[in-house]
Protein backbone atom coordinates (compact mmCIF):
# COMPACT_ATOMS: atom_id res chain seq x y z
CA UNK A 1 0.00 0.00 0.00
CA UNK A 2 1.18 3.65 -0.85
CA UNK A 3 1.49 5.25 2.59
CA UNK A 4 3.13 8.10 1.84
CA UNK A 5 1.10 10.98 0.10
CA UNK A 6 1.32 14.56 -0.91
CA UNK A 7 -1.88 16.72 0.42
CA UNK A 8 -2.77 18.94 -2.67
CA UNK A 9 -4.98 21.32 -0.91
CA UNK A 10 -2.03 23.91 -0.39
CA UNK A 11 -1.18 23.93 -4.13
CA UNK A 12 -4.75 25.34 -4.80
CA UNK A 13 -3.92 28.16 -3.36
CA UNK A 14 -0.25 28.45 -3.35
CA UNK A 15 0.72 27.42 -6.67
CA UNK A 16 -1.52 28.35 -9.11
CA UNK A 17 -1.21 31.29 -11.78
CA UNK A 18 -3.06 33.87 -10.80
CA UNK A 19 -5.84 33.43 -13.28
CA UNK A 20 -6.27 29.65 -14.58
CA UNK A 21 -7.71 30.50 -18.06
CA UNK A 22 -11.36 29.06 -18.47
CA UNK A 23 -10.27 27.07 -21.65
CA UNK A 24 -7.34 25.28 -19.53
CA UNK A 25 -6.54 22.61 -21.89
CA UNK A 26 -2.76 22.26 -22.68
CA UNK A 27 -2.83 22.16 -26.37
CA UNK A 28 -1.49 18.69 -27.26
CA UNK A 29 2.70 18.52 -26.34
CA UNK A 30 2.93 21.66 -24.24
CA UNK A 31 2.72 20.32 -21.30
CA UNK A 32 6.59 18.88 -20.18
CA UNK A 33 8.17 17.28 -16.77
CA UNK A 34 11.77 18.60 -16.24
CA UNK A 35 13.03 16.25 -18.49
CA UNK A 36 11.20 17.72 -21.71
CA UNK A 37 8.66 14.14 -21.55
CA UNK A 38 5.20 15.17 -22.36
CA UNK A 39 1.93 13.22 -20.51
CA UNK A 40 0.22 10.65 -23.18
CA UNK A 41 -0.73 7.83 -20.98
CA UNK A 42 -2.49 7.42 -17.82
CA UNK A 43 -3.02 3.88 -15.82
CA UNK A 44 -6.04 4.01 -13.76
CA UNK A 45 -5.88 1.23 -11.09
CA UNK A 46 -9.59 0.48 -10.32
CA UNK A 47 -9.26 -2.22 -7.16
CA UNK A 48 -6.48 -3.30 -5.14
CA UNK A 49 -7.96 -6.93 -4.67
CA UNK A 50 -6.99 -10.10 -7.04
CA UNK A 51 -8.13 -13.31 -6.99
CA UNK A 52 -4.79 -14.15 -8.02
CA UNK A 53 -1.39 -14.53 -6.03
CA UNK A 54 1.50 -14.46 -8.33
CA UNK A 55 4.13 -14.28 -6.51
CA UNK A 56 6.38 -11.64 -7.86
CA UNK A 57 2.97 -9.22 -7.28
CA UNK A 58 1.01 -10.14 -4.41
CA UNK A 59 3.13 -13.66 -3.01
CA UNK A 60 0.49 -15.09 -0.95
CA UNK A 61 2.39 -14.84 2.81
CA UNK A 62 1.96 -11.20 2.56
CA UNK A 63 -1.38 -11.09 1.18
CA UNK A 64 -3.06 -13.37 3.07
CA UNK A 65 -6.72 -13.64 4.57
CA UNK A 66 -5.87 -10.97 7.44
CA UNK A 67 -3.99 -8.47 4.66
CA UNK A 68 -6.42 -5.10 4.86
CA UNK A 69 -7.82 -4.27 1.60
CA UNK A 70 -8.95 -0.61 0.80
CA UNK A 71 -12.67 -0.39 2.15
CA UNK A 72 -15.12 0.61 -0.72
CA UNK A 73 -15.53 4.08 0.80
CA UNK A 74 -11.40 4.65 -0.17
CA UNK A 75 -11.99 3.93 -3.72
CA UNK A 76 -12.67 6.46 -5.78
CA UNK A 77 -16.36 6.48 -7.73
CA UNK A 78 -16.66 6.26 -11.42
CA UNK A 79 -17.70 9.72 -11.98
CA UNK A 80 -14.26 10.77 -9.76
CA UNK A 81 -12.59 8.70 -12.39
CA UNK A 82 -13.86 9.87 -15.13
CA UNK A 83 -13.29 13.50 -14.30
CA UNK A 84 -9.85 13.15 -13.52
CA UNK A 85 -9.60 11.17 -16.91
CA UNK A 86 -10.60 14.22 -18.56
CA UNK A 87 -8.89 16.32 -17.00
CA UNK A 88 -5.81 14.62 -18.03
CA UNK A 89 -6.55 14.07 -21.39
CA UNK A 90 -7.27 18.33 -21.77
CA UNK A 91 -2.99 17.64 -20.43
CA UNK A 92 -2.37 15.37 -23.19
CA UNK A 93 -3.13 12.16 -22.43
CA UNK A 94 -4.21 10.11 -25.06
CA UNK A 95 -3.94 6.65 -23.67
CA UNK A 96 -6.02 4.89 -20.76
CA UNK A 97 -5.30 1.93 -19.48
CA UNK A 98 -7.63 0.13 -16.74
CA UNK A 99 -5.55 -2.13 -14.38
CA UNK A 100 -5.44 -3.16 -10.82
CA UNK A 101 -5.32 -5.78 -8.80
CA UNK A 102 -7.80 -7.78 -11.44
CA UNK A 103 -9.78 -4.74 -12.54
CA UNK A 104 -12.63 -7.39 -13.56
CA UNK A 105 -13.56 -7.70 -10.49
CA UNK A 106 -14.82 -4.32 -10.08
CA UNK A 107 -18.51 -4.34 -9.86
CA UNK A 108 -20.06 -2.56 -13.19
CA UNK A 109 -16.29 -2.05 -14.80
CA UNK A 110 -18.35 -1.41 -18.57
CA UNK A 111 -20.08 1.36 -16.51
CA UNK A 112 -16.76 3.45 -15.95
CA UNK A 113 -15.46 1.88 -19.30
CA UNK A 114 -19.01 3.83 -21.32
CA UNK A 115 -18.59 7.09 -19.40
CA UNK A 116 -14.38 6.95 -20.48
CA UNK A 117 -15.34 6.07 -24.13
CA UNK A 118 -16.68 9.66 -24.59
CA UNK A 119 -13.67 11.29 -23.70
CA UNK A 120 -11.87 13.52 -25.90
CA UNK A 121 -8.34 14.66 -26.31
CA UNK A 122 -8.35 18.70 -26.98
CA UNK A 123 -8.17 18.01 -30.58
CA UNK A 124 -11.64 15.81 -30.61
CA UNK A 125 -10.55 12.41 -31.07
CA UNK A 126 -11.25 9.70 -28.49
CA UNK A 127 -8.89 8.25 -26.59
CA UNK A 128 -7.27 4.85 -27.14
CA UNK A 129 -8.82 2.94 -24.22
CA UNK A 130 -7.38 -0.48 -22.84
CA UNK A 131 -7.25 -2.91 -19.85
CA UNK A 132 -5.02 -5.58 -18.27
CA UNK A 133 -6.38 -8.33 -17.26
CA UNK A 134 -5.51 -12.53 -15.76
CA UNK A 135 -8.48 -13.27 -17.56
CA UNK A 136 -9.86 -15.03 -15.11
CA UNK A 137 -13.41 -13.73 -15.73
CA UNK A 138 -13.12 -12.99 -19.59
CA UNK A 139 -14.86 -15.14 -21.17
CA UNK A 140 -18.19 -14.26 -19.13
CA UNK A 141 -17.05 -10.51 -19.71
CA UNK A 142 -15.64 -9.64 -23.37
CA UNK A 143 -18.91 -9.14 -25.03
CA UNK A 144 -20.07 -6.35 -22.24
CA UNK A 145 -16.60 -4.71 -22.06
CA UNK A 146 -16.37 -4.47 -26.09
CA UNK A 147 -20.16 -3.51 -26.25
CA UNK A 148 -19.50 -0.55 -23.40
CA UNK A 149 -16.35 0.89 -25.76
CA UNK A 150 -13.02 -1.19 -24.87
CA UNK A 151 -11.02 -0.86 -27.29
CA UNK A 152 -8.36 -3.70 -26.90
CA UNK A 153 -6.95 -5.73 -24.03
CA UNK A 154 -3.58 -6.93 -22.91
CA UNK A 155 -3.75 -10.87 -20.83
CA UNK A 156 -1.37 -11.85 -18.56
CA UNK A 157 -0.06 -15.37 -18.88
CA UNK A 158 3.33 -16.69 -17.54
CA UNK A 159 3.35 -20.38 -19.03
CA UNK A 160 1.54 -22.77 -21.56
CA UNK A 161 2.80 -25.37 -18.53
CA UNK A 162 -0.28 -25.73 -16.34
CA UNK A 163 1.50 -26.94 -13.58
CA UNK A 164 3.89 -24.07 -14.00
CA UNK A 165 1.13 -21.56 -14.61
CA UNK A 166 -1.28 -22.91 -11.69
CA UNK A 167 2.50 -22.37 -9.21
CA UNK A 168 3.11 -19.25 -10.52
CA UNK A 169 -0.87 -17.24 -9.79
CA UNK A 170 -0.88 -20.14 -6.50
CA UNK A 171 -4.17 -19.94 -6.39
CA UNK A 172 -4.42 -23.20 -8.80
CA UNK A 173 -6.17 -21.34 -11.92
CA UNK A 174 -5.81 -23.51 -15.07
CA UNK A 175 -4.07 -22.32 -18.16
CA UNK A 176 -7.16 -23.71 -20.28
CA UNK A 177 -9.46 -20.95 -18.89
CA UNK A 178 -6.90 -17.95 -19.61
CA UNK A 179 -6.85 -19.06 -23.10
CA UNK A 180 -10.77 -19.30 -23.17
CA UNK A 181 -10.65 -16.02 -22.21
CA UNK A 182 -8.17 -14.54 -25.07
CA UNK A 183 -10.27 -16.98 -27.47
CA UNK A 184 -13.53 -15.16 -25.83
CA UNK A 185 -11.50 -11.53 -26.74
CA UNK A 186 -10.46 -12.54 -30.33
CA UNK A 187 -14.20 -13.64 -31.19
CA UNK A 188 -15.75 -10.21 -29.80
CA UNK A 189 -13.12 -7.95 -31.98
CA UNK A 190 -11.15 -6.37 -28.70
CA UNK A 191 -7.80 -6.41 -31.23
CA UNK A 192 -5.17 -6.57 -31.30
CA UNK A 193 -4.69 -8.38 -28.13
CA UNK A 194 -1.42 -8.32 -26.25
CA UNK A 195 -0.39 -11.03 -24.16
CA UNK A 196 2.15 -10.35 -21.02
CA UNK A 197 4.69 -13.05 -20.19
CA UNK A 198 6.77 -12.45 -16.81
CA UNK A 199 9.80 -14.32 -17.36
CA UNK A 200 11.53 -15.30 -13.90
CA UNK A 201 14.95 -17.71 -14.00
CA UNK A 202 14.09 -21.25 -13.05
CA UNK A 203 10.54 -20.86 -12.73
CA UNK A 204 8.95 -20.41 -16.83
CA UNK A 205 12.09 -19.60 -18.40
CA UNK A 206 11.62 -22.90 -20.20
CA UNK A 207 7.98 -21.83 -21.58
CA UNK A 208 9.74 -19.22 -23.60
CA UNK A 209 9.45 -20.74 -27.14
CA UNK A 210 6.59 -23.00 -25.82
CA UNK A 211 4.84 -19.86 -26.08
CA UNK A 212 5.91 -18.43 -28.37
CA UNK A 213 5.00 -21.01 -30.56
CA UNK A 214 1.86 -21.63 -29.43
CA UNK A 215 0.66 -18.07 -30.26
CA UNK A 216 2.38 -17.83 -33.44
CA UNK A 217 0.76 -20.86 -34.60
CA UNK A 218 -2.63 -20.15 -33.20
CA UNK A 219 -3.27 -16.66 -33.52
CA UNK A 220 -0.65 -15.12 -35.97
CA UNK A 221 -0.48 -11.54 -35.75
CA UNK A 222 -3.52 -11.40 -33.89
CA UNK A 223 -1.62 -11.65 -30.78
CA UNK A 224 1.50 -10.41 -29.69
CA UNK A 225 3.26 -12.06 -27.42
CA UNK A 226 5.42 -9.57 -25.15
CA UNK A 227 8.05 -10.95 -22.65
CA UNK A 228 8.74 -8.88 -19.37
CA UNK A 229 11.57 -8.82 -17.61
CA UNK A 230 10.82 -9.58 -13.59
CA UNK A 231 11.28 -5.68 -11.96
CA UNK A 232 12.09 -4.87 -8.44
CA UNK A 233 8.27 -3.35 -8.25
CA UNK A 234 7.01 -3.09 -4.72
CA UNK A 235 8.97 -4.70 -1.47
CA UNK A 236 6.97 -7.59 -1.11
CA UNK A 237 7.81 -10.01 -3.60
CA UNK A 238 12.16 -11.17 -2.48
CA UNK A 239 12.89 -9.81 -6.43
CA UNK A 240 16.89 -10.52 -6.58
CA UNK A 241 18.95 -9.41 -10.08
CA UNK A 242 19.65 -13.17 -10.98
CA UNK A 243 15.95 -14.04 -10.95
CA UNK A 244 15.37 -11.84 -13.87
CA UNK A 245 16.27 -13.20 -17.68
CA UNK A 246 17.38 -10.45 -19.09
CA UNK A 247 15.09 -9.81 -22.91
CA UNK A 248 18.64 -10.21 -25.02
CA UNK A 249 18.61 -13.93 -23.87
CA UNK A 250 15.25 -14.73 -24.77
CA UNK A 251 15.27 -12.84 -27.87
CA UNK A 252 18.21 -15.13 -28.78
CA UNK A 253 16.24 -18.17 -27.86
CA UNK A 254 13.32 -16.89 -30.26
CA UNK A 255 15.58 -16.24 -33.04
CA UNK A 256 17.33 -19.39 -32.53
CA UNK A 257 14.14 -21.10 -32.89
CA UNK A 258 12.08 -18.91 -35.40
CA UNK A 259 13.93 -16.37 -37.00
CA UNK A 260 13.78 -12.21 -35.64
CA UNK A 261 14.00 -8.95 -37.26
CA UNK A 262 13.16 -5.98 -35.72
CA UNK A 263 10.32 -3.67 -36.60
CA UNK A 264 10.53 0.35 -35.74
CA UNK A 265 8.15 1.78 -32.63
CA UNK A 266 4.49 2.40 -33.51
CA UNK A 267 4.86 5.10 -31.03
CA UNK A 268 7.33 7.52 -28.70
CA UNK A 269 7.18 6.32 -24.91
CA UNK A 270 6.51 2.59 -26.34
CA UNK A 271 7.58 0.03 -23.37
CA UNK A 272 7.96 -2.72 -25.63
CA UNK A 273 10.46 -3.28 -28.12
CA UNK A 274 8.94 -4.59 -31.37
CA UNK A 275 10.62 -7.56 -33.15
CA UNK A 276 9.02 -9.84 -35.99
CA UNK A 277 9.11 -13.34 -36.63
CA UNK A 278 11.10 -13.62 -40.32
CA UNK A 279 8.59 -16.08 -41.76
CA UNK A 280 5.81 -13.26 -41.41
CA UNK A 281 3.88 -15.09 -38.75
CA UNK A 282 2.97 -12.14 -36.64
CA UNK A 283 5.23 -10.21 -34.33
CA UNK A 284 6.73 -10.48 -30.64
CA UNK A 285 8.00 -7.76 -27.73
CA UNK A 286 10.49 -7.26 -25.29
CA UNK A 287 10.30 -4.82 -21.84
CA UNK A 288 13.07 -4.57 -20.87
CA UNK A 289 12.92 -2.30 -17.92
CA UNK A 290 15.29 -3.90 -15.76
CA UNK A 291 18.13 -4.15 -18.46
CA UNK A 292 17.51 -1.42 -21.05
CA UNK A 293 15.91 1.22 -19.35
CA UNK A 294 13.36 3.17 -21.07
CA UNK A 295 12.59 6.36 -18.77
CA UNK A 296 14.03 8.95 -21.54
CA UNK A 297 10.43 8.72 -23.14
CA UNK A 298 8.31 7.66 -20.19
CA UNK A 299 5.09 9.44 -20.61
CA UNK A 300 2.63 7.29 -18.28
CA UNK A 301 1.07 8.62 -14.68
CA UNK A 302 -0.75 6.26 -12.25
CA UNK A 303 -4.03 6.94 -10.27
CA UNK A 304 -4.06 4.24 -7.60
CA UNK A 305 -7.27 3.15 -6.43
CA UNK A 306 -7.98 5.45 -3.94
CA UNK A 307 -6.52 8.57 -6.45
CA UNK A 308 -3.32 8.63 -5.20
CA UNK A 309 -1.26 10.25 -8.42
CA UNK A 310 2.04 8.47 -8.74
CA UNK A 311 4.77 9.43 -11.36
CA UNK A 312 6.65 5.90 -11.60
CA UNK A 313 5.94 2.34 -11.05
CA UNK A 314 9.04 2.44 -8.46
CA UNK A 315 7.64 5.81 -6.67
CA UNK A 316 6.88 6.04 -3.23
CA UNK A 317 4.68 8.69 -2.94
CA UNK A 318 1.66 9.61 -4.58
CA UNK A 319 -0.09 13.17 -4.61
CA UNK A 320 -3.36 12.92 -3.17
CA UNK A 321 -6.09 14.17 -6.11
CA UNK A 322 -8.77 12.50 -4.19
CA UNK A 323 -8.48 15.29 -1.48
CA UNK A 324 -9.07 17.69 -3.98
CA UNK A 325 -11.38 15.68 -5.89
CA UNK A 326 -13.75 15.63 -2.70
CA UNK A 327 -13.84 18.87 -1.06
CA UNK A 328 -15.05 20.86 -4.09
CA UNK A 329 -11.53 21.66 -6.47
CA UNK A 330 -13.06 22.88 -10.02
CA UNK A 331 -12.15 21.75 -13.25
CA UNK A 332 -9.37 24.48 -13.19
CA UNK A 333 -8.11 24.21 -10.04
CA UNK A 334 -8.03 19.97 -10.81
CA UNK A 335 -6.17 20.76 -13.74
CA UNK A 336 -3.65 23.53 -12.51
CA UNK A 337 -2.50 20.97 -9.95
CA UNK A 338 -2.18 18.38 -12.27
CA UNK A 339 -0.11 20.60 -14.79
CA UNK A 340 2.00 21.60 -11.96
CA UNK A 341 2.78 18.14 -10.28
CA UNK A 342 3.94 17.12 -14.03
CA UNK A 343 6.12 19.59 -14.73
CA UNK A 344 8.06 18.86 -11.58
CA UNK A 345 8.36 15.49 -12.80
CA UNK A 346 12.01 13.63 -12.81
CA UNK A 347 11.64 10.35 -12.06
CA UNK A 348 13.52 7.74 -13.80
CA UNK A 349 14.31 4.79 -11.57
CA UNK A 350 15.23 2.43 -14.26
CA UNK A 351 17.79 4.70 -15.61
CA UNK A 352 19.46 5.38 -12.27
CA UNK A 353 19.52 1.49 -11.05
CA UNK A 354 21.14 0.46 -14.17
CA UNK A 355 23.56 3.20 -13.43
CA UNK A 356 23.78 1.70 -10.03
CA UNK A 357 22.75 5.06 -9.03
CA UNK A 358 20.30 5.05 -5.99
CA UNK A 359 17.11 7.05 -6.80
CA UNK A 360 16.68 10.12 -4.41
CA UNK A 361 13.89 8.12 -2.16
CA UNK A 362 15.31 4.93 -2.36
CA UNK A 363 15.18 4.95 1.22
CA UNK A 364 11.67 4.68 1.40
CA UNK A 365 9.27 1.97 1.26
CA UNK A 366 8.11 1.37 -3.13
CA UNK A 367 4.33 1.45 -3.83
CA UNK A 368 3.31 -1.98 -4.70
CA UNK A 369 2.33 -3.19 -8.36
CA UNK A 370 -1.06 -4.61 -7.37
CA UNK A 371 -1.85 -0.85 -5.67
CA UNK A 372 -0.52 1.44 -8.42
CA UNK A 373 -1.37 -0.59 -11.43
CA UNK A 374 0.72 -2.53 -14.33
N1 LIG B 1 -4.21 -8.34 -12.68
C1 LIG B 1 -3.98 -7.88 -13.99
C2 LIG B 1 -2.98 -8.74 -14.72
O1 LIG B 1 -2.25 -9.48 -14.06
O2 LIG B 1 -2.94 -8.67 -15.93
C3 LIG B 1 -3.55 -6.43 -14.07
C4 LIG B 1 -2.61 -5.91 -13.01
S1 LIG B 1 -0.98 -6.59 -13.06
C5 LIG B 1 -0.22 -5.75 -11.72
C6 LIG B 1 -0.32 -5.82 -14.53
C7 LIG B 1 0.88 -6.46 -15.15
O3 LIG B 1 1.97 -6.32 -14.28
C8 LIG B 1 0.74 -7.95 -15.41
O4 LIG B 1 1.01 -8.22 -16.77
C9 LIG B 1 1.78 -8.57 -14.53
O5 LIG B 1 2.33 -9.72 -15.07
C10 LIG B 1 2.79 -7.46 -14.40
N2 LIG B 1 3.64 -7.58 -13.21
C11 LIG B 1 3.26 -7.67 -11.92
N3 LIG B 1 4.32 -7.75 -11.10
C12 LIG B 1 5.42 -7.69 -11.90
C13 LIG B 1 6.83 -7.71 -11.65
N4 LIG B 1 7.33 -7.80 -10.43
N5 LIG B 1 7.66 -7.61 -12.71
C14 LIG B 1 7.17 -7.50 -13.97
N6 LIG B 1 5.86 -7.46 -14.27
C15 LIG B 1 4.99 -7.56 -13.24
FE1 LIG C 1 -3.13 -10.28 -9.58
FE2 LIG C 1 -2.19 -9.30 -11.82
FE3 LIG C 1 -0.76 -9.14 -9.59
FE4 LIG C 1 -1.09 -11.51 -10.69
S1 LIG C 1 -0.03 -9.76 -11.60
S2 LIG C 1 -1.36 -11.03 -8.52
S3 LIG C 1 -3.11 -11.33 -11.55
S4 LIG C 1 -2.67 -8.13 -9.95
FE1 LIG D 1 8.83 5.52 -16.26
FE2 LIG D 1 9.64 5.18 -13.75
FE3 LIG D 1 9.55 3.08 -15.41
FE4 LIG D 1 11.41 4.98 -15.74
S1 LIG D 1 11.22 3.60 -14.02
S2 LIG D 1 10.14 4.04 -17.37
S3 LIG D 1 10.25 6.83 -15.13
S4 LIG D 1 7.78 4.29 -14.69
Amino acid sequence: MGDATIPLIDLRHAALPARVPTEFAAPSGLLADRLGRPLRDLRISVTDRCNFRCSYCMPKEVFDSQYKFLPQSSLLSFEEISRTARLFAAHGVQKLRLTGGEPLLRKHLEVLIGMLSELRTPDGHPLDLTLTTNASLLTRKAQALKDAGLQRITISLDALDDAIFRRMNDVDFPVSDVLAGIEAAAKVGLAPIKVNMVVKQGVNDREIVPMARFFREHFGSAVVLRFIEYMDVGTTNGWAMDHVVPSAEVRLRLHEAFGLEPLDPNAVGETAERWRYTDGRGEVGFISSVTQAFCRDCNRARLSTEGRLYLCLFASRGFDLRELLRNGASDAEMAAAIGLIWSEREDRYSELRGQNAAPADSGARKVEMHYIGG
